[in-house]
């Protein structure tokens, strides 16, 4: 197998692996903001790139019992969050087949394609 090349977005605002910077994710998959990781605040999105589904696991968190899978970045291999595969209370179910990205794992990035334009 060769070297893993890093899937690219086409944003201005990407968030991108704080350790390598590949591109992660688009502003627009943020859902919210507000979230826990485990080094503390966390993004929930709906979709990421570049990543690695780890092994599935039952998770206790602070909204009840989850089934998740933590993600790594599948080119530097850093560990960023994880994807709720399964919720078990009815209330958290929107949470399931989206992911929890901790902030201090990503870097912005600021692409301004519009200052190439003119
Ligand atoms: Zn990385």
């Amino acid at each position: 197998m060769g070297k893993r090349h890093p899937a690219y977005l086409s944003d201005n605002r990407i968030y991108s692996c704080s350790t390598c910077h590949s591109h992660l994710l688009s502003h627009h998959s943020v859902i919210s903001r507000a979230f826990q990781g485990r080094h503390g605040a966390a993004y929930l999105v709906s979709h990421i790139i570049n990543v690695t589904l780890g092994t599935k696991e039952e998770r206790m968190l602070l909204t009840g019992m989850h089934t998740v899978a933590d993600i790594s970045c599948s080119i530097c291999g850093t560990r960023i969050g994880w994807k709720y595969l399964h919720a078990f209370e009815k209330s958290q179910k929107y949470k399931e087949s989206k992911y929890i990205v901790e902030k201090a794992k990503m870097a912005k990035e600021n692409i301004l394609w519009d200052y190439h334009l003119y």
